[in-house]
């Protein structure tokens, strides 16, 4: 199977939802009320549907495409219940369009772009779309420690949010953000196995208790960490078989041996150039979803974009509830 976005825009609304069910459940349809694997598909007749018993009997009609019936728990259901595409008004054909457009896009895609190249309707449906993607490709903290098996792990943070450096280029318009500490910036937390995966995401405070508990929560006791000088990660190095080796980056030191922090920052200069370059604004409270978005496509930097697509698929899976109606400002 293919999904790269010139794969999934020559699929009709039919294909797109077979598509979206092998994705699903690659061995069959598997309620999502009980989990049993004994449901029929039922086979929607345009032909005996009648718009008046509908509006006569009041109930919906009976047999929408996709639909499935359990004889588990006797409850319908469809490839989409239980999976964030679930109450979506969008033909599931957009939904993988934007999924493709959202995975292969290294440096993010505006709402706005969205919206354009999927022709939707108001800018409010492709934010929710973009916010719902984000959502899916969400990972669990525990779904794998970092620097399992004595890897490198390296620990920053940097200060994102307020407006672009260079508004109108570096010599024109107001005075460029101040940056780092003491801004209105949100510092963001990251944690960057060399050669390896990352996570991300917003504090409230760069403080000793905030950091260590990052790092006790997300990597395995066997691995090294690599930080800069900043005192908060004091002590953290009895932890962790590794140790704890730091740069001193105010002495222009950047890099002793393998002991540097050059992968971090290229995770962070890819997340900054999207927040920057692609959405110009992002608020505080959403900045956790881009930091989920730029993990995941780091994560997965390696496979196709096609296999990139079908993860983020596999990961709308069971995130239905996921927020309360964002509202793009
Ligand atoms: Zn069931």
């Amino acid at each position: 199977m293919s999904l790269t976005l010139t794969d999934v825009s020559d699929l009709t609304e039919e294909q797109a939802r077979e598509t979206f069910e092998r994705i699903r459940w690659p061995n069959g349809p598997i309620c999502p009320h009980c989990g049993s694997v004994e449901a029929i598909r039922l086979e929607w007749k345009p032909e005996t549907w009648k718009p008046e018993t509908e509006l006569k009997t009041g109930k919906r009609r009976a047999h929408r495409v996709g639909l499935h019936k359990c004889h588990g728990c006797g409850e319908q259901f469809s490839s989409t219940t239980g999976t964030i595409l679930e109450q979506s008004h969008l033909p599931i054909r957009t939904w993988l369009m934007a999924f493709a457009i959202l995975c292969s896009a290294k440096k993010g895609v505006s709402a706005l772009q969205l919206q354009r190249q999927l022709g939707l309707g108001s800018y409010r449906a492709a934010w929710h779309l973009c916010h719902r993607i984000r959502h899916a490709m969400s990972r669990e903290p525990l779904a794998g420690l970092l620097g399992q098996g004595g890897g490198t792990v390296e620990v920053d943070e940097a200060y994102i949010g307020g407006k672009p450096r260079h508004p109108q280029g570096p010599s024109k318009g107001p005075k460029h953000s101040r940056r780092g500490r003491g801004t209105k910036k949100t510092p963001v937390v990251a944690l960057v196995e060399r050669d390896g995966r990352a996570r991300a995401w917003p504090v409230k405070h760069v403080d000793s208790a905030t950091l260590k508990t990052a790092i006790r929560e997300h990597v395995d006791p066997s691995a090294r960490i690599v930080t800069d000088e900043l005192n908060v990660y004091q002590g953290i190095g009895a932890e962790f078989k590794g140790g704890h080796e730091t740069v001193n980056h105010s002495e222009r030191e950047y890099a002793r041996g393998d002991v540097n922090t050059n992968t971090i920052e290229g995770f962070f200069a890819l997340l900054k150039r999207g927040v920057y370059g692609s959405f110009h604004h992002v608020s505080p409270q959403h900045l956790h979803r881009y930091c989920h978005e730029f993990s995941f496509r780091w994560d997965l930097r390696k496979v196709t974009d096609s296999e990139r697509t079908i993860e983020a698929i596999k990961g709308g899976e069971g995130k239905r509830l996921m927020y309360r109606n964002p509202i793009a400002k």
